[in-house]
């Protein structure tokens, strides 16, 4: 049994972690942190990762849930105190933060797990599979939502490091680096960043395979009406699309069935396999191609963003 901790009690905590962690019989949910101390049934709740170490129960494990600009600190508080650590995605907001952390769980001997969600989704292992046997000519990610909608009051996303419309595209970015049978490197960006923030609202990234195989991501914080989370790849025996972030595939518009997505499920299973052999998973490439959309890519100003 895994006595775990959970950090930042906020939407995506409340949404999946909780009834993640309540399926799994291999974990104990015993304590929490977060700033505003929400309650929840009668876990017992402290104001932060210093709290919680020094005043809650005995942990093996925290899941840190915090925005990403925080992450850093808390990761090392815990893993300092010899915690295994799952960080929620982006694993942090520099990739050399993410590396030091790795460095530290290694002297530590504790687990490192850098969760990318999206890679969990149903479609996912299905589409990886169908593209290593197939000559891909070029590949799309469209992912527009709408901010208002799925981040309501999160002003964090808004301000350094809390990546603006990358904050959902680094799913898209965490699948296409799991599934493409080679490496991929961004080559130019445009970003529309609005005057009164510090993080673009929409964008475009052009990205390359090592064998030259072009690829796009088109990407909207402000889109109403119909949400859309779209992969698709046209290779040289048909067109695959994963939509819905994943959870549906479709090859030459038929439907392939994938299961039920189950993507949190799916991250602790990982988490808890890695803690029992004694391993860490650190995969900073979605994050590194941000690090680089964000480098090389043109800034446009662009009207104020008002919630
Ligand atoms: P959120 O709703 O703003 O929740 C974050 C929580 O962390 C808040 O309860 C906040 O408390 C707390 N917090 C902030 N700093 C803290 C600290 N130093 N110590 C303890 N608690 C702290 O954000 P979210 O949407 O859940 O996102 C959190 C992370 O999950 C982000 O990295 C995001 O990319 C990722 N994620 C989100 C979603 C989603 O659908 N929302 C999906 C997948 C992944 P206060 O508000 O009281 O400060």
């Amino acid at each position: 049994m895994i006595r775990i901790g959970l950090v930042g009690l906020g939407k995506i905590a409340h949404d999946q972690h909780l009834p993640a962690l309540a399926g799994d019989p291999r974990f104990s949910l015993v304590a929490a942190a977060s700033h505003g101390r929400p309650t929840h049934g009668d876990l017992p709740v402290f104001h932060d990762i210093d709290d919680l170490l020094a005043n809650g129960p005995a942990l093996d494990a925290v899941a840190l849930c915090t925005p990403p600009q925080v992450r850093r600190e808390t990761a090392l508080a815990a893993l300092r105190a010899g915690k295994h650590v799952f960080l929620e995605k982006p694993p942090g907001v520099t990739v050399g933060e993410v590396h030091e952390l790795a460095a530290v769980a290694r002297d530590q001997g504790v687990t490192l797990f850098t969760s990318w969600h999206s890679r969990f989704a149903a479609g996912v292992p299905q589409a990886k599979a169908w593209l290593a046997k197939r000559r891909l000519r070029k590949l799309a990610i469209e992912w527009r939502e709408d901010v208002r909608r799925w981040h309501p009051g999160q002003a964090w996303i808004w301000q350094a490091g809390g990546m603006g419309v990358f904050d959902p595209a680094i799913n898209a970015l965490s699948i296409l680096t799991e599934i493409m049978p080679e490496e991929v490197f961004v080559t130019g960006a445009k970003l529309q960043v609005p005057e009164n923030v510090q993080a673009p609202i929409a964008g475009h990234v052009d990205i390359t395979t090592l064998s030259g195989v072009p690829v796009t991501a088109d990407l909207d914080f402000l889109q109403t009406g119909p949400q859309t989370w779209d992969i698709t790849a046209w290779t040289d025996d048909g067109v695959l699309k994963l939509s819905l972030g994943g959870a549906e595939l479709t090859i030459d518009g038929q439907a392939i069935p994938v299961g039920e997505n189950r993507e949190y499920p799916g991250l602790y299973d990982r988490f808890a396999t890695l803690i029992a052999e004694g391993r860490s998973e650190v995969d900073v490439r979605p994050l590194s191609l941000v690090a680089d959309a964000f480098l090389v890519g043109d800034r446009e100003r662009v009207e104020a963003f008002v919630e």
